[in-house]
């Protein structure tokens, strides 16, 4: 034996255990259901954690169990973070936004074995209650509450649920590779899939995203994660931040512009974290109170592209500095973030800040190329466009229980996504190969759009596109071909997805063509259509 370090697991214990020594007095802001703001600290998170954990525990669940929530950013969010994944069950955060029987698959196909939800949720838990067939306990995210016992069959209460757990639960340990937590990303074709995190890729991922050139949360930040706990655990920060012993302030249900802004005057918030559509409320917001965003340091933006002129109103008015960040559910989700090289101190300072636009480049732990349709490797040349492939600890091997299904190709990761890549590896995303739309940091399926719209007898064929929109980002265009002899109206083709899907995925608007545009293959050439009707809602 020449010696060597010990094999210690990297386990999401251990991120709350740190928390819990060395910052244990550091404050966590939370914003409640009913708009009520609680202080709590490291030190309470992590001992409701343990007694969630020894509750958890002794319901006999078996190992690496799905424990589901529907939950705004919140402190019992947090504490169900390391509660779960601590004592070995599987965090599986749910977006509630989806449509209900998207909702139910999901429940059911992960298996829930417990359904945490806040007090928003009672009416929507007690519609799916009888065909969510896995879940055994039902657990609303506070005190008693008759609202719900009168709607929730069985129902219990967190505060109770947690009072009778051991605040000294001794954190297990196992193999850093069992699964931690999970979620379900929507695609083009077929039902959500699920991402399953390990506690080794969550660990992993936390110390990649606190290196400076990434997002780099420190104990004199106060971090306001703005992106909810149900998309991508936050982007990993309740887990950095442990780490890194940040302040965090949750911000509960309310994410419009004068909530936040006063969350960040009220707190100091020095990093806030968002899609884009957030910033827009809040940068309104700010300007009509005049607002100067004093204590904001940092604002990291992705999950969509930035636009240039945000990124330009927080330096010049607010002295803000914006890392746009690119990432997806696939890769927990930190892919590169944009942050200069000191070779860029050189230049002119409108290059400088043009070079800030991009989304940035590659963190260690995240190997970006880009390849052609037969999978060859293209140019970092900053120009060639191709389809970005990954690959690193962090990023997915398979969807959850679809194994075998030979998704990567010779090891790397197809993000769908079409983009260039320069030489000192900073990327532009270009398009996204699958063409979901994103309205407001939300994904909507084209696909599932376009197959209620070719349903109606009145139209031949139809497709989807997302296009520009001043609020949302891009909000669904229908492209209609009409029926032989049919004359639809727009309004009965909208009063088509009426209770087929979420009221916020029905499009915007109906333009009618005599054919759509088709590739050699059949497929609809969606580009052309983008370009078309680029302006069919700010025109
Ligand atoms: P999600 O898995 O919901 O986080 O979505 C991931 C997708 O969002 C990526 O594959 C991109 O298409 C898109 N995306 C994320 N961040 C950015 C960004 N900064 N710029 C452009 N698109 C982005």
């Amino acid at each position: 034996m020449l010696g060597q370090m010990m094999t210690q697991p990297l386990l999401i214990s251990s991120l709350i255990k740190h928390a819990d020594c060395y910052h244990g007095q550091t404050e966590i802001v939370s914003v409640e259901t009913d708009g009520t703001v609680t202080e709590t600290n490291w030190s309470e998170v992590s001992t409701n954690a343990r007694k969630l954990a020894s509750s958890l525990t002794a319901l006999g669940l078996e190992p690496q169990a799905r424990i589901g929530t529907l939950a705004w950013n919140n402190r019992r969010h947090l504490e169900i973070y390391y509660g779960t994944s601590g004592a070995g069950f599987v965090c599986h955060t749910i977006n509630p936004r989806l449509f209900p029987e998207q909702l139910t698959y999901i429940i059911n196909h992960a298996q829930d074995r417990v359904l945490f939800f806040d007090a928003t949720f009672i009416p929507l838990v007690a519609a799916l209650h009888s065909h969510l067939t896995e879940v055994q306990h039902f657990v609303l995210m506070g005190q008693r509450n008759e609202d719900a016992i009168a709607q929730v069959p069985g129902v219990q209460f967190y505060d109770e649920f947690i009072e009778t757990g051991d605040a000294g639960f001794d954190w297990p340990s196992f193999d850093e590779n069992t699964a931690s937590s999970l979620c379900y990303t929507s695609g083009t074709t077929g039902n959500p899939k699920g991402v399953l995190y390990s506690h080794r890729s969550t660990v992993l991922h936390s110390f990649g995203s606190n290196t400076r050139d990434v997002i780099g949360f420190s104990a004199m930040d106060v971090v306001l994660p703005v992106v909810p706990m149900f998309h991508v655990n936050a982007w990993g920060s309740p887990y950095a931040c442990a780490m890194s012993g940040s302040r965090m302030v949750l911000p509960g249900p309310d994410l419009h512009g004068e909530a936040l802004v006063k969350l960040i005057d009220t707190y100091g918030v020095t990093l806030a974290m968002g899609v884009p559509t957030i910033w827009q409320g809040l940068l309104a917001y700010a300007q009509e109170s005049g607002s100067k965003l004093e204590t904001l340091e940092r604002t990291v933006i992705g999950g969509a592209a930035c636009p240039p002129s945000m990124i330009e109103t927080f330096r010049e008015v607010y002295g803000v500095d914006t890392i746009h960040a690119w990432g997806m559910s696939e890769m927990s989700p930190l892919g590169t973030a944009n942050h200069p090289l000191s070779k860029h101190a050189k230049l002119p300072i409108e290059a400088q800040h043009k070079l800030r636009e991009s989304q940035g480049r590659p963190c260690y732990g995240v190997e970006l190329k880009i390849v052609d349709d037969d999978g060859n490797e293209l140019p970092r040349d900053g120009e060639t466009q191709g389809d970005l492939m990954v690959r690193g600890p962090w990023v997915l091997d398979s969807y959850f229980q679809m194994q075998g299904q030979d998704l990567l190709q010779d090891g790397w990761f197809a993000t769908g996504d079409v983009a260039t890549l320069d030489a000192d590896g900073y990327m532009t995303i270009r398009d996204r190969s699958k063409d979901i739309i994103k309205s407001g940091g939300e994904w909507i399926s084209s696909v599932e759009l376009e197959n209620i719209a070719v349903a109606h007898p009145k139209l031949a064929t139809a497709a989807v596109i997302g296009v520009p929109h001043p609020k949302w980002d891009e909000r669904p265009l229908l492209v209609a071909v009409k029926a032989d002899g049919a004359e639809p109206s727009e309004e009965e083709l909208l009063a088509f997805f009426d209770g087929k899907i979420a009221k916020w995925q029905v499009p915007d608007k109906v333009v009618f063509v005599d054919a759509l545009p088709l590739n050699a293959t059949g497929k609809v050439l969606k580009r052309n259509l983008r370009v078309d009707f680029e302006d069919a809602l700010t025109g």
